[in-house]
């Protein structure tokens, strides 16, 4: 008895060699019928024997191209109509196409073979891709994922690659960037003046100038790199005066795994996130007394590193360099140069020489960043090879809601029933050009992914630039949605939980619903609402951001809380190293409460502690002070100021300055300050712990979400999270989605859904 089945399957299912699969999974279980692209995905016919098509049906599961993503797969009985044979068929071009784009995917194990065969006409092709990897969202200009609507249209197929593009057994079948050195994008070299250097190799002289030292513009897949030679101290510290980058630390690509071994101590699941398709930068922990050149990371023990994930990468690296610093081509948090000439003018002070290809960049996405945390990893940066894959919702929103995001580390959503889209990361909204990226990064996600929002969710912090964005868009409902709220609701929506929790909500700054500055808070809440349990005392801010630069001066705000007038007989080189008249000028405005909001920061308190240890008073980078406070910690040391956490109190205003004084306490005894660091590590998630029970005793709530961006500290998650789940709570953190703000659209997303439905918008 033959039977006939109708399945539609919908998700990442398009561009990516999910055809050419279906067909050589049917002709394995003798089956017959056809499969084709419609506008919601793959439509397959299938026919034959019932245990055939349930291996067919279990196969499609199990076996799918590495990267197609299948959202939902529905089945339907057919009558059988006796079909013989199993076919691919022409597309349906439907109107309102709900398919998804592929993220932009690393060279495949088969290109690579052929990449470095001799005998291959694509050898050494550093274009070279197939439907299992290549560039995707990076060349789209616009739906449907078609050459003609990428950057490769400009590119004619020549006849070879034309056969293969149309063969339906070949790798090849349909992949739409598909190219060869006869017919593809090539590459070129120029020096800072313009100058096109002639070579009949443009890679090789790349390589020797790298070998010489010189900086060179790499043009890549999301924007260009800046490279140099990672064991070339002169040159790296060359970088960082062009660049006017100090000394946050520069990303590293190795060849391959071996490579990185000998650079970094790996757990597993760090190796399988290096070698990921996504192929983001891993931040590892460093072996010590390497030969890297000293200024790629200072003050941190860690390297961020990944491996090559183009063929032009490959063949750079291949044979070349144990390590090449790559770091966005950009100045400061200006979003990274995409265009040939854009690159050449903007960074013609910086860049020797540029290597270029004529393949458009459509789209700019940096690189993403990982870390394993907790034993999963955890992105510190989604970008490119995870956007846009969605992340999905437990219930669908009603609306199609654009969020616009926080300040720092930006990214927008667009939402489309259960379905969220995340923007890559589009950086820090404090200049010009990254504004221009955010308008455009808006406008481009609306138009490839086809949602035009019926309602907007935007920060309540009045002067962020995506609150004024939001604010003036027209005719459109708008809502407003805390910033500590969007981070709890976040990390629920990626559990695809809905029940209230316990939020322990802590970051650096967002807009508080009392007009303050938060940023250490326990909220209780859901979906729906919040409500504020508990929160570091506030302390002032004095000066404002010029405090977030300057963490001495949390210090003295935190000093002064805590010691009152006798802050000038504390033994504490960062107070005494000064002139007094500066810190009695911070006191001063301080006491008459001059541009000194007051704040229950999470972030600023480890800044404080950080400068009150002497380890750092002014910062060069974001959260460099609590990072290097992370650092210093000596893991062994187990102790930690019980007196102090059990004199604040668990609920409203957590007091702190019973744990100031005890660090200052142990300072001045001349205990180490790796030691202080793990012990107010630990205190202060005790801190929060307690409160976490005093929340459970007086709500009956078990379930804790954690979320912002001090949970990218590994030991004070580590503490934290292990604590909890002694107390039996039951903890969710982020795993899709950034704990830091680039994760924030997520919750206004989905708490904006709520509000709309509640006002019947
Ligand atoms: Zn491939
Ligand atoms: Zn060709
Ligand atoms: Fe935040």
């Amino acid at each position: 008895m033959l039977s006939r089945e109708k399945i539609t399957i919908n998700g990442i299912v398009q561009g990516v060699g999910f055809r050419p699969f279906v067909y050589n999974l049917a002709r394995k279980y003798a089956l017959a019928g056809y499969v084709r692209n419609n506008s919601a995905g793959v439509l397959i016919e299938i026919e034959g024997l019932p245990k055939s098509l349930n291996q067919f049906r279990e196969g499609l599961r199990r076996e799918s191209p590495p990267l197609a993503q299948i959202v939902s797969c529905e089945v339907e009985p057919l009558r059988p109509k006796g079909d013989r044979a199993f076919a691919i068929e022409a597309s349906e071009r439907g109107d309102s196409p709900v398919t998804l784009i592929s993220p932009d995917i690393c060279v495949c194990p088969d290109c690579l073979e052929e990449l470095f065969d001799p005998t291959d006409r694509r050898y050494r092709y550093p274009f070279i891709n197939c439907t299992n990897c290549g560039p995707r969202y990076t060349i789209v200009r616009s739906l449907p994922y078609d050459r003609l609507f990428t950057s490769m249209a400009e590119f004619d197929l020549c006849a070879t690659c034309e056969q293969e593009y149309r063969d339906s057994g070949n790798r090849r079948f349909h992949a739409q960037p598909n190219a060869c050195p006869d017919c593809g994008p090539q590459l070129s070299l120029k020096d800072n003046r313009g100058r096109q250097i002639e070579t009949s190799d443009v890679v090789q002289t790349t390589v020797a100038l790298l070998q010489e030292g010189e900086i060179v513009a790499v043009r890549g897949l999301g924007g260009f790199h800046l490279a140099v030679n990672a064991f070339d101290e002169s040159a790296v510290q060359e970088l960082r005066r062009r660049k006017g980058r100090r000394q946050k630390p520069f990303a590293l690509m190795a060849p391959d795994m071996d490579t990185v071994r000998k650079f970094c101590r790996l757990s597993e699941e760090e190796q399988a996130v290096l070698q990921s398709p996504q192929r983001p930068i891993v931040i590892l922990r460093a072996l010590s007394n390497l030969k890297l050149a000293p200024s790629i990371a200072p003050g941190t023990n860690y390297l961020g590193f990944m491996l090559p994930y183009t063929p032009l990468h490959y063949v750079l690296l291949r044979d070349n360099f144990q390590a090449l610093v790559m770091t966005s081509a950009n100045f400061a948090e200006e979003p990274i140069a995409i265009g040939n000439d854009e690159a050449e003018d903007r960074l013609k002070d910086v860049a020797d020489f540029f290597l270029l290809h004529d393949r458009e960049i459509l789209q700019r996405c940096d690189d993403s960043i990982v870390s394993c945390v907790g034993g999963a990893p955890r992105l510190f940066r989604r970008s490119r090879g995870y956007v846009p894959q969605p992340v999905f919702l437990k219930k669908p929103t009603e609306k199609r809601i654009l969020a616009c995001g926080a300040e720092l580390k930006n990214s927008i959503a667009l939402s489309r029933g259960d379905t969220v889209f995340l923007s890559q990361h589009i950086g820090d909204l404090d200049n010009p050009a990254a504004f221009t990226f955010y308008e455009n990064s808006i406008n481009h996600l609306q138009k490839i992914l086809e949602i035009k929002p019926e309602a907007i969710a935007y920060d309540l912090h009045p002067e962020y630039l995506s609150t004024k964005w939001a604010l003036e868009q027209q005719e459109i409902p708008k809502v407003g949605v805390q910033h500590h709220h969007a981070h709890l609701v976040s990390v629920l929506a990626e559990n695809q939980v809905e029940e209230r929790a316990i939020g322990i909500i802590l970051d650096g700054t967002g807009y508080g619903s009392d007009g303050t500055i938060w940023g250490g808070e326990i909220l209780i809440g859901d979906t729906c609402d919040f409500e504020r349990f508990a929160w570091l005392s506030p302390v002032a801010l004095p000066g404002g951001a010029a405090a977030i630069r300057a963490p001495w001066r949390m210090a003295v705000s935190f000093l002064k809380q805590a010691f009152g007038e006798q802050l000038h007989e504390l033994n504490i080189p960062i107070l005494k190293d000064r002139p007094a008249t500066e810190v009695q000028l911070i006191e001063q405005i301080i006491e008459k409460n001059i541009n000194s909001p007051l704040t229950s920061s999470c972030g600023r308190l480890f800044d404080a502690v950080a400068a009150i240890l002497n380890i750092r008073g002014e910062i060069n980078y974001e959260a460099q002070a609590a990072i290097e406070l992370e650092m210093c910690i000596d893991v062994s040391e187990k102790s930690w100021y019980k007196d102090a956490v059990s004199q604040s109190e668990p609920g409203e205003a957590l007091g702190l300055a019973p744990l100031i004084r005890a660090v200052v306490r142990d300072y001045e005894h001349g205990i180490s300050p790796d030691k202080i660091a793990a012990r107010f590590h630990r205190s202060l998630a005790e801190l929060f712990l307690r409160s976490a029970v005093y929340a459970r005793s007086k709500n009956q709530i078990e379930l804790v979400a954690l979320s912002g961006g001090v949970f990218q500290n590994k030991y004070f998650f580590n503490y934290l999270v292990r604590r909890l789940e002694e107390e039996k709570f039951r903890v969710v953190t982020h795993k899709l989605v950034p704990t830091n703000d680039g994760g924030i659209a997520l919750g206004q997303i989905v708490i904006a859904d709520q509000k709309l439905r509640k006002l019947k918008l």
